[in-house]
């Protein structure tokens, strides 16, 4: 089971968890109080209105870059203010869905 962080907590609660992680943060809820408390604490700080720009942007799912533009930034290939963007969308915001298409592209390089 993969280790549960806040981010994890916090993109299961904007439901914008990958389904794989999604089934280890349910199992881990079930399974132990501590998370329970950890849950709620991490809510408590969303609902304070933590709202980072990566926070906001993984919320709204904007502008995801395409399979052939996240390969083309594996690659270090393509319009650079394109290959700023997708850096800024996986680093800064830490799009969940982006980081599975990647490790995946990644997998297929045989990397
Ligand atoms: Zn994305």
């Amino acid at each position: 089971m993969p280790a549960i962080t806040r981010q994890m907590l916090r993109d299961y609660l904007h439901d914008s968890l990958p389904e794989s992680e999604m089934a280890a943060v349910e199992k881990a809820l079930r399974g132990s109080k501590q998370f329970h408390a950890l849950l709620a604490e991490v809510r408590e700080e969303e609902d304070r209105g933590e709202h980072s720009v990566g926070a906001i942007w993984r919320r709204e799912r904007v502008s995801c870059p395409t399979r052939d533009q996240l390969g083309g930034h594996l690659l270090g290939a393509g319009d650079p203010d394109l290959l700023q963007y997708i850096e800024f969308h996986l680093e800064t915001i830490g799009c969940p869905y982006c980081a599975a298409n990647l490790d995946d592209l990644k997998k297929l390089q045989g990397g």
